[in-house]
């Protein structure tokens, strides 16, 4: 097996509610932490398609991998498995009338979206329906070493060289 430690993703990451409301943006808190919901199509990842990781935007935890992002034309990001399945929380979600299943972020408990069992063309025939603004999207290429760091520092390094 390989031996790098895998511990990290385990470590509950818990925090009050003020303190997540200093370290989110008004829209990250209203759909991690209030479990709102972005508008559909106008959002970042929705027809994001290059090779990377989608982090947890509240605690960085590695929650999916661009290899299982689908376009399911429903207006947000779709995976049809999660990275690693312990990494997300599914639980019955009966508000609003529906009977639909909340996905949360194992680590940090914030809400990320819903699943369904309505993609009937993906290997696992389900679909993650997960909000841009809960994901931080790593590019493959800065994975290597900068998965378990900062997304923040990886965006500022990896800036290329842009010859006009
Ligand atoms: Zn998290």
């Amino acid at each position: 097996m390989a031996d790098t430690p895998d511990s990290s993703s385990t470590d509950k990451v818990v925090r009050t509610e003020a303190e997540w409301k200093k370290i989110l943006t008004p829209d990250q808190y209203y759909v991690l932490r209030e479990k709102g919901t972005e508008r559909p199509f106008t959002n970042k990842y929705d027809e994001h398609f290059e090779p990377g990781v989608y982090e947890c935007a509240a605690c960085s935890a590695v929650l999916f991998s661009s290899e299982t992002k689908f376009n399911s034309g429903c207006g947000w990001p779709a995976f049809y498995a999660a990275k690693a399945g312990d990494r997300v929380t599914l639980t019955p979600d009966n508000s609003f009338g529906m009977k639909r299943t909340e996905v949360t972020c194992t680590r940090c408990g914030s809400h990320l979206g819903h699943i369904f069992n309505d993609a009937p063309q993906t290997p696992t025939g389900q679909r993650y329906c997960i909000n841009s603004v809960s994901l931080k999207f790593v590019p493959k290429s800065e994975l290597s070493d900068a998965e378990k760091k900062q997304a923040e520092n990886a965006e500022s390094e990896s800036k290329p060289a842009t010859d006009k």
